[in-house]
């Protein structure tokens, strides 16, 4: 199965039609029909690693003040505790634990609607450990570590989603207006990063910071940039990356979207 990275950006793009969910459609249309997906959130932020276990992944609205329409949709997949499990046993390097307490926010089912509309797809997630150790959160080469041992998965038909933004900045939104200009500073780690795709510089993407001086405003928080780790880390050696979406939305959000394989 492919792997893909999608920027996810606002909730409001489940009821929008725009150019970003007109990609997404587009992106589903043209994938395999998967045996399951496993989406790795930046919006199930943990402990250690977690994945859902569960045979119902409720739909979570992990969000506020939206239109009241938002909150009455969802989306009624079955989870797949069978690759959770998987998951859970296959991983060696650390230990990955069952969860029942979670389902799916909105950093799955928010795009998941326009990919795989009929919802009749076992899907379940994976959290991002975002513990801290003495102040110092777990390397960007943790991550990549532990998403390269997630590879078999794909060959077991899994398609592995990797759900985040490469640029976010929620402290310099544009709230009101989707259609912002994007700032010059966000543009430009776009395109750094853009380029460190195509060349397949991983280890470039990884120590992001040195990437360019724009990069502290592009990723004030790590854990919208860390989704798109655990999808280049499942690379293989010259397999291809293509861009399914170019974009801003909000001024300071990018929604670079991108498949491999
Ligand atoms: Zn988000």
């Amino acid at each position: 199965m492919p792997v893909l990275f999608i920027g996810h950006g606002s909730p409001m793009n489940v009821i929008l039609r725009n150019r970003f969910t007109d990609s997404l459609k587009r992106a589903g249309r043209e994938l395999p029909r998967p045996k399951a997906i496993m989406v790795v959130s930046a919006h199930w932020l943990t402990e250690g690693t977690h994945v859902t276990c569960t045979e119902k992944t409720p739909t979570i609205h992990d969000f506020y003040g939206f239109p009241e329409e938002l909150y009455e949709l969802d989306y009624p997949c079955p989870g797949s505790p069978q690759f959770a499990r998987h998951v859970a046993e296959s991983v060696k390097k650390i230990k990955v634990r069952c969860s029942d307490n979670w389902g799916l926010d909105h950093a799955s089912w928010s795009i998941l609607k326009h990919i795989y509309p009929d919802a009749d797809i076992p899907v379940f997630e994976m959290s991002l450990d975002y513990s801290f150790n003495e102040w110092h959160p777990k390397p960007m080469r943790y991550h990549y570590g532990l998403a390269a041992e997630l590879a078999g998965l794909r060959t077991r038909g899994v398609l592995i989603i990797g759900s985040g933004n490469i640029v976010h900045n929620l402290g310099l939104i544009d709230f009101r207006n989707i259609d912002a200009e994007p700032f010059a500073w966000a543009v430009r780690f776009d395109e750094k990063v853009r380029d460190a795709l195509v060349s397949g510089d991983h280890e470039g993407l990884m120590n992001y910071q040195d990437m360019d001086a724009t990069a502290p405003l592009a990723v004030p928080t790590p854990d919208h940039y860390l989704p798109m780790i655990y999808a280049i880390a499942l690379q293989e050696k010259g397999e291809p990356l293509t861009f399914i979406h170019e974009g801003f939305q909000h001024g300071s959000v990018s929604m670079r979207c991108f498949r491999i394989g």
